[in-house]
């Protein structure tokens, strides 16, 4: 798809950001062209649309800025997964071990029912332990 090559180039590389021998992907500059920011979110509705999906769960904080637009064009709700202490209501949590240190996610009660098929959205992949955490919140007994 060509679509995929345009929006590559528009992701900016920045080394040693934010700490020496990252090679950061900079979504901002992806964000800063419409089309090719319609391109990709186009590029996630062609394949997620239609597929019983009644979730798009963003995970914070560039979950927010892609999964949004998802949602809405596939007909699903939004889900915010939050930093911890950052939503007022009751909260189930996830904690996961970052390639520095630790994180969790959180996730309001109740904003997910049982057996809802549910899709994660984040900008971007690394170790995947981020996309994990998230899947196994949605998957915990008690967000049902
Ligand atoms: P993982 O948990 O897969 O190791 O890291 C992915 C998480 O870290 C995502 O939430 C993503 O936003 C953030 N992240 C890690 N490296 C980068 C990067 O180079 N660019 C951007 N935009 N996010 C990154």
């Amino acid at each position: 798809d060509p679509r995929i090559h345009d929006i590559k180039t528009r992701i900016r590389v920045v080394p040693n950001f934010p700490k020496p021998g990252i090679m950061f992907q900079d979504i901002t500059t992806l964000l800063l062209n419409p089309k090719a920011f319609k391109d990709t979110i186009d590029l996630f509705v062609e394949r997620y649309k239609g597929k019983n999906i009644s979730v798009v769960a963003g995970i914070e904080a560039r979950g927010f800025i892609f999964g949004p637009p998802i949602a809405l064009a596939i007909g699903a709700k939004f889900v915010p997964l939050r930093k911890p202490r950052k939503l007022p209501g009751e909260v189930i949590s996830e904690k996961y071990i970052l390639e520095y240190g630790r994180d969790c996610l959180e996730m309001h009660v109740g904003a997910v029912k049982s057996g809802e098929r549910a899709l994660v959205v984040d900008d971007l992949i690394a170790t995947g332990g981020t996309l994990c955490a998230a899947m196994n919140l949605l998957g915990k007994p008690v967000s049902c």
